[in-house]
């Protein structure tokens, strides 16, 4: 029972952006962050070996692991010694259906979950995706847990004036915290950037303002993230200077600032006055 990739000859996927923690303490430290408990349900996206999982099945009330690569799967259980409370699925974890699989689990568990948990050390090929198909995904999650690139949590942690369409998305949904770095070394094959922990705590309320709405005008706006905001949403919303101008100043937003100085509440104002004056010109 080792989830240490060398022991069982694995020979690591770089395709599969497969590197493998080999630090136990480090292990433990992800999953205590992601405050698991015995009535939980906890998704984690690509197991590996199980550096984590294993961790994971002690502390949960049951673990869905979603592994793309079927070679690791029998590693995987091996590295579990038995565990009995987890559901391993063979899949792409941007194409399962995290709502059927939280039902099914529920039915085995006999029980509602008492809370949703994700935690994934990524695959980084996979991160931006993954992030947003799991706080799109429906479910009510309490806490999302994943190891990324140290910059991509940066970008996601920012504020204004350091805003990216990444941050925005994410701040969108949920309210993320840097948490700690990993050093390549904790990881095998070592990777050649640092990593760190990032947490992630869902609003779980409805959405003040319409999402595709909000996504429409923030991409406007970042299409070209160096220029006036007048002239982005001009362009990438099909408005005339003045029409871009006016709901700008309506929002309370000044015309010439840049997308990235903008903060979430502020793109919510200006995606919800692009929507009523669309509505009052249809
Ligand atoms: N959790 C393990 C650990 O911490 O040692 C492995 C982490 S490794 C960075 C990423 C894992 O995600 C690999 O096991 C890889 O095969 C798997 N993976 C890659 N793409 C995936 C996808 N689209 N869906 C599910 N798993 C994927």
């Amino acid at each position: 029972m080792s989830s240490r990739p060398k022991a069982h000859g694995i020979v690591p996927r770089k395709s599969l952006g497969q590197h493998f923690l080999t630090d136990d303490a480090v292990a433990r430290r992800i999953v205590a962050a992601a405050e698991v408990g015995k009535g939980d349900l906890v998704f984690e996206i690509g197991p590996g070996t199980g550096a984590l999982t294993v961790h994971l099945t002690r502390c949960a009330g049951w673990v869905v692991a979603v592994e793309l690569d079927q070679v690791l799967i029998p590693v995987l259980r091996d590295a579990l010694g038995g565990a009995q409370n987890i559901t391993i699925v063979h899949g792409d974890a941007l194409e399962v259906d995290f709502i059927h699989l939280a039902r099914e689990a529920e039915r085995t568990f006999g029980r509602p979950f008492e809370a949703m948990r994700f935690v994934a050390n990524l695959p980084y090929y996979i991160t931006s995706a993954a992030i947003r198909r799991i706080l799109e995904c429906g479910l009510p999650i309490t806490t999302v847990v994943l190891t990324v690139q140290t910059e991509v949590a940066e970008r996601v942690t920012a504020q204004p004036p350091d805003m990216s369409l990444l941050a925005v998305s994410v701040q969108f949904y949920g309210r993320p915290e840097l948490l700690f770095t990993i050093s390549p070394g904790q990881f095998h094959p070592q990777p050649e950037v640092e990593s760190a922990v990032l947490r992630i705590r869902p609003h779980n309320r409805p959405p003040d303002v319409d999402a595709q709405t909000f996504f429409r005008v923030a991409k406007a706006g970042f299409s070209q993230p160096r220029k006036q905001l007048r002239n982005t949403l001009a362009v990438g919303l099909g408005l005339n200077k003045a029409q871009a101008e006016a709901i700008l100043r309506q929002s309370g937003i000044e015309p010439s600032r840049r997308a990235e100085t903008l903060s979430v509440e502020e793109w919510k104002r200006l995606a919800s006055l692009f929507m009523s004056n669309k509505e009052s010109v249809a």
